[in-house]
Parts: structure tokens; sequence; C-alpha cells
């Protein structure tokens, strides 16, 4: 059978590396795809971004199924579109992608349906944000409403940051229509866990754990990032607290859905707060995987990944049992210099070695030019080690780092820290 998966990063490149793996499967189409997907291969890159030349490239070609990756085609509508024209296709509806696209369509759904979340309050008001943060005091969160590609949340540690913050989105415009809107939230401490699960409409089969690094620098320092490394299982998810986080959570978000007359089908992530106390809370919700959590994720899968998207479209997921490599695997992100502010394309990547039982890399932003392998985007590669103990699976990781460059390469060297603590 052929497959589609629509997007150009890591986490698309790794969902295809595990669809392709199925002896089923005789093309994987990845659209756009990247350097690392165009190397491949049993994948073949597809230029087209448009949704309707898209669905028109799915009928041509037979596919049968389609994977999303990126949450920009959910929130415009792919699912709702290729469904219409009787296509398989595996993610949420452009209404249950709210959850993820609009901050304050989620806020109010978890205070609806009580499901552990900070305090906020919405704003388009410029003067009546400023007094909200006057009357609350620092730490507080300042988030823009809409998609922002993980750039529009300010932790403000001071009142002067939370000001600007307010001036930059609201007065300013910085975010465009996504910062018309903004949440004001609680400052939330503790620790951060990512919660991703497939839902078909009614049954829910969680994934693997995992935890992100989303400061750019080592010791969670830095500016807030799309991510710079992931591992997965992430210890702080004991089995008493994912049992916790599906009574009090998941459960409650799919079955909320459902109440207001949404079906929930994809990929749902919990981003969690778990304070000191143990008591999980809801930072945030995404409708897809995460990027680079798929990255480990993806690499402990052993199940095939074809059947569990075949049930997942079919509503059969209660039939999957998820087999998953024991070992840890840690993902390393390498990011271009300048990232993320202002990343520098074009410089020229050496030295990826192939992939073997204990890592493998993942492209983001890279293209072939010329036979040359170069920078393109701010997140480069995503190198995933795979070890015994968190420990193991991060000296493989950085093994493997050492032997690529760039110029400018930028990475983390604490990638699973938290879990070397646990
Ligand atoms: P992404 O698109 O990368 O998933 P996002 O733009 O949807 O991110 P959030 O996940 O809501 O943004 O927030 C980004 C980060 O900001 C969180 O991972 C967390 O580290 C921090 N953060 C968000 N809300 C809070 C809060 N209430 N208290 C403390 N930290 C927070």
């Amino acid at each position: 059978m052929k497959i589609l998966v629509v997007g150009s990063g890591g986490r698309e490149h790794a969902l295809a590396w595990k669809l392709a793996q199925s002896e089923r499967i005789q093309m994987v189409y990845v659209a756009p795809g990247n350097g690392g997907t165009a190397r491949d291969a049993r994948l073949v890159n597809v230029n087209i971004t448009d949704l309707h030349e898209l669905a028109n490239f799915v009928e041509q070609e037979h596919i049968s199924l389609t994977v999303v990756g990126p949450e920009t085609p959910l929130a415009g509508g792919i699912v709702n579109l290729f469904r219409a024209r009787g296509l398989k296709v595996f993610g949420p509806t452009k209404e249950a992608a709210q959850l993820e696209s609009s901050k304050d369509f989620a806020k109010a759904f978890m205070q609806r349906h009580g499901i552990p979340t900070a305090k906020y309050q919405t704003f388009s008001d410029v003067a009546q944000a400023h007094a909200y943060i006057d009357a609350n005091g620092a730490p507080i969160v300042i988030k823009a409403d809409g998609l922002a590609a993980g750039k529009g949340v300010v932790v403000a540690m001071s009142l002067e940051e939370a000001h600007q913050a307010v001036d930059d989105m609201l007065a300013d415009n910085r975010f465009g229509d996504a910062g018309a809107r903004i949440v004001i939230e609680e400052f939330l401490a503790g620790e951060e866990a990512s919660f991703i699960v497939m839902c078909d409409g009614k049954n829910i089969l969680p994934l693997a754990t995992s935890q992100d690094h989303k400061r750019l620098k080592d010791n969670d320092e830095g500016p807030n990032t799309g991510g710079m490394g992931a591992y997965s299982p992430a210890p702080i998810v004991t089995p008493a607290m994912h049992a916790r986080v599906m009574r009090e959570i998941i459960n409650p978000t799919i079955a909320g859905m459902a109440k207001d007359g949404i079906v929930f089908t994809g990929f749902l992530y919990a981003g969690l707060m778990i304070d000191a106390q143990g008591n999980p809370r809801t930072l945030e919700f995404n409708c897809r995987m995460g990027d680079p959590e798929t990255q480990p994720i993806m690499s402990r899968l052993k199940t095939d990944l074809v059947a569990v998207m075949e049930h997942a479209v079919n509503g059969t997921l209660d039939q999957v049992e998820l087999e998953w490599d024991r070992r840890t695997a840690v993902g390393v992100v390498l990011a271009a210099a300048g990232y993320p502010d202002a990343p520098l394309k074009g410089a020229v990547i050496e030295g990826i070695p192939a992939e073997t039982p204990e890592s493998v890399t993942f492209h983001a932003g890279t293209a072939e030019v010329g036979g040359q392998l170069q920078v393109t985007g701010g997140r480069v590669l995503c190198v995933v080690g795979l070890g015994d103990s968190v420990k193991l699976a991060q000296k493989q990781a950085y093994e493997t780092v050492d032997q690529i460059s760039f110029d400018g390469m930028q990475c983390r060297r604490d990638i699973g820290w938290r879990g070397l603590k646990h």
C-alpha cells in the first residue's frame, strides 16, 4: 500500500521512517519532506503544500491513507477536506484542532469540563490586560491566542516583562491575528512531561511518555524554542501518574469534546506540568505529535505503525496493543546558527553516520543542493541514541552528534538531565 505523510520536519521524517519499515508498504510519500526524506530510498518527496492539490495527488496515486504531522494544515481543515472527498486521513478536524489553534478555546473548554489547568483570563483590550497583570503580580504567563509556532508564549518573571509582552502582542501586533487576543495565566511551577495518545473517535491508545527541552541552552536557560531535544520514556510519569493523567485529563478531554458535539480523531498531546506534590495540570493541548518527541518515541516503537494507523482510521484502536523497545531513547536537536530568532541558512552539513540499532539521525531543516546537504531551517537534525539507561542513551546520542558538523551548529549537551535525576 501507499501512504502519504504531510509535513517537512523531524517529526514527519520519523513517522515516514517508521511507516516505511512495514512489509506491507510499497511507497511512503512525504509532502513536502526534507533532505533526509529525499535521501531515504524508501521515501519519495512530493513538492505540494496546497491542500486541494494534495487531495488530487492522493486520488491519482491511489494512496490508501494520509497521516498529518503539523498543526497548520490541521487547523486549515485538511481532515475535513479529505473526508469530504472520501479519502482516509488520520488527524483531527478543523473544529477539533481548535484545542490547539486557539488557547482561549482550550482554556474555556478545560474550565467547562473540570480539567486541571492554570487559572486564566482572555483579553483583547490592552489597558485591561495591564490592569490584570498589576492585580495578579509576577511571575505570570502571557500567550498569544492563535498559532505562533511555539513562539507566542512569554513566561514573565517580572512585571516589566509581562507588561512588555502585552504591548508586543496586543499593541504592536507582533503575532498578527494570532495575537489579537491573549490569554494571561497563572504561572505553574514543576516538571513538564509530554503525554500523547491516539484517538479514533471512541478508543484511546496512549503512546510512550516523553519529555521535551524547550529552552535553547543547557540547564533550561535561554529563550524558548520549538524544542531542543526529547527523551522517552519520562520517568516522572510513573504507572500511578499515568493512570491519573488518563482519568483526570485525557478521558475527560475526549469525552468533553464529544459532549460539545466534536468527535476527536488524531493524536492528542497534553503538555503537563506536574507540581512538587505530584498533581498534574494541563499547560496546553496539541492536536498532533510533538516535535522532537516523535523522534525518540518512533525510535522505540516496535509495533507495525501501518497496522496501527489502519486501526486508527477504521475506529478499531481497541484491538491494538503497542510494543515498545525497553531501552531509553534520547533525541538531541542540532540547530542552525542564530536559531531561534534568525536562523542562518546555507551551511553545508557533514558527517551524518549511517543508522545503526543504537542510533538514527532524523532530518528537519535540510535540503539536497547540488549533491550537498545544506541547512534550510532553524532546527536542522535530531540525533537519537538508544541505551539501557538514560545515561547510556545520552552517551550514544552524543557520540553520534560529535561526528556531525556544520557552521554555527548549536545543541544542548544535557538532554535527558531530568531523567538522570529520577
Ligand atoms: P508549542 O507550540 O511549542 O507546543 P505553545 O506555543 O503552544 O508551544 P505552550 O506549550 O503553551 O506554548 O507554552 C510553551 C512553554 O512555556 C511550556 O512548555 C512551558 O515551559 C511554558 N509555560 C506555558 N504555560 C506555563 C505556565 N502556566 N506556567 C509555567 N510555564 C508555562
